[in-house]
């Protein structure tokens, strides 16, 4: 998967990429080589490491010298796939942080938000994409997953959650497809993709009332959100009202959180937004 530079960088915006003046935002311009600027330029203990959230290397440099930023840093290790015996070179995360609160679906603040293509690998030669694509149990029903139309036609979209998600799904392990759907909504996001996000969005609700699994509250509470990302503001509200009544939530903040969605709803927003402060909570 390409990484691309994500460009909301400011504490007020969130997710929502934006061209910024001066800066070429085309596929060239990619994380790559704002994390090789980085790692020469700080790299005290000789790892390979980035803070992953920029718009451009000038910006990323004086945001973090002015705020004293920790790095997420990494390691890169060779991975011989299960499948088709090509030698990858992938990132490892060896330590992340995360400041400030996470956004309505769950996605985590920087630092950690942007170590998600982190979390899967893809194999460049044949597009296995595991955990470990080292790593498979049943390699002859995986080639044939591989080589579906359905998979093919998915690694167009350049997202590795996309195709795990697929994996997932033909080993009916349908929480992990949700929320690897989840994810790759997630992506399609810092790309602009909204269409595409759009529709992960409608594929994790799907799987995650498929999956046999006990929702959490949290889990549920994210469906509300899935629901108004999609536009599905009545069933995001109905939901949010279900939960209020029937969960018996004594968390102010919890609470908040869906007394928050159904306002939302209420004005039809489609937006990523970040879970308010807990002190910041008031009930109308
Ligand atoms: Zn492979």
């Amino acid at each position: 998967m390409k990484r691309f530079l994500n460009t909301s960088l400011l504490p007020s915006s969130r997710s929502t990429p934006r061209n910024v003046k001066g800066i070429n935002m085309s596929k060239s311009n990619t994380l790559k080589s704002c994390k090789k600027h980085f790692i020469e330029t700080y790299n005290p203990f000789n790892v390979k490491s980035t803070i992953t959230r920029s718009f451009s290397i000038n910006q990323l440099n004086r945001f973090s010298q002015q705020n004293n930023f920790p790095r997420t840093t990494f390691i890169t290790i060779r991975t011989t796939c299960a499948l088709c015996g090509h030698e990858g070179q992938f990132d490892q995360v060896t330590s992340t942080s995360s400041f400030g609160n996470c956004d309505l679906d769950m996605r985590p603040a920087p630092l950690a938000r942007h170590t998600l293509v982190d979390e899967v690998q893809e194999c460049e030669s044949c597009g296995f994409v595991n955990q470990s694509v080292g790593k498979c149990e049943n390699i002859e029903e995986m080639k044939n997953i591989v080589k579906s139309d359905k998979y093919q036609e998915a690694l167009k979209d350049d997202n590795s959650f996309l195709l795990y998600a697929l994996i997932k799904e033909e080993e009916q392990n349908y929480l992990a497809c949700a929320w690897s759907y989840v994810k790759s909504a997630w992506i399609f996001d810092d790309r602009n993709e909204n269409d595409k996000a759009s529709i992960s969005r409608r594929r994790a609700i799907e799987f995650f009332e498929k999956s046999t699994t006990c929702l959490t509250l949290e889990q549920k509470m994210l469906i509300v959100d899935l629901y108004r990302r999609t536009s599905q503001f009545d069933k995001a509200s109905n939901l949010a009202n279900d939960l209020l009544k029937n969960e018996k939530i004594d968390s102010k903040f919890l609470i908040g959180i869906l007394e928050y969605q159904k306002d939302l709803c209420r004005y039809k927003d489609v937006d990523c937004h970040v879970s308010p402060d807990e002190n910041k909570i008031f009930f109308r």
